[in-house]
């Protein structure tokens, strides 16, 4: 299986495919994840990532494509994956096709999650998420049973830097430039998949194992 999750930010990408890892065995390749984790090891990629991540802006394409290649040569990514966040704009999208073609492998389909705007923004502000595991819970729709602690590992519950108010309606501004046009370039590959991101994460994770197991 090789996929790309699509959709704006806080439409669910990372809930479901943390829980399309476990069915089919393929890695949640993050760029998000990825740059996340060169911030909190501190590293010259991370210093510069911050600034720009905490403004909701999109981080340049040499890093993240960079990221990206590394990513794909590992063991765990040579028999599928899903891309969640990546590509994020027309050249990375190039870029990945050309990617793709040099590996020889071709991408099965990228499924976009839909939801609206006011629904966003209420999820991104409640998000939460596990610092140690990684677990997502929402203060408004999917609380953890104890305040900030995580349900699955006790670890500490942290929200992200850029999930706040004025971040938010930039990261939702760049999206809607910058990464809704790729809806219409995998539409024009007969690639895409439009699914109702919206309602149970149970039901919505039917409708994407269902896409999937019919490719
Ligand atoms: P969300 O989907 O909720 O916006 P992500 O974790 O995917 O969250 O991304 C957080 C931030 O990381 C983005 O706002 C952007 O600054 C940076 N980022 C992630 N993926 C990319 C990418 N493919 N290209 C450029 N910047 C990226
Ligand atoms: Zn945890």
């Amino acid at each position: 299986m090789r996929i790309i999750l699509l959709g704006a930010p806080g439409s669910g990408k990372g809930t479901q495919a943390k829980m399309l890892m476990e069915k089919y065995k393929a890695p949640q390749i993050s760029t998000g994840d990825l740059l996340r984790a060169a911030v909190s090891a501190g590293t010259e990629l991370g210093k510069k990532a911050k600034a720009i991540m905490d403004a909701g802006h999109l981080v340049s394409d040499d890093i993240v494509l960079g990221m990206i290649k590394e990513r794909l040569n590992e063991k765990d990514a040579q028999n599928g994956f899903i891309l969640d966040g990546f590509p994020r704009n027309k050249p990375q999208a190039d870029e990945l096709d050309k990617l793709l073609a040099e590996f020889g492998w071709s991408l099965d389909g990228a499924i976009l999650l839909e939801v609206d705007n006011d629904q966003i923004v209420e999820r991104i502000t409640g998000r939460r998420t596990c610092n140690d595991c990684g677990q997502m819970f929402n203060i408004f729709s999917s609380p953890s049973a104890k305040e900030n602690v995580c349900d699955k590992c006790g670890g500490l519950l942290g929200h992200r830097a850029d999930d706040n108010g004025d971040t938010i309606r930039k990261r939702l501004e760049v999206y809607a430039e910058q990464t809704a046009p790729l809806i219409e370039f995998y539409s024009s590959q007969d690639k895409l998949f439009k699914l109702n991101g919206m309602g149970e994460m149970a039901t919505i994770f039917n409708d994407v194992c269902s896409t999937i197991d019919k490719f």
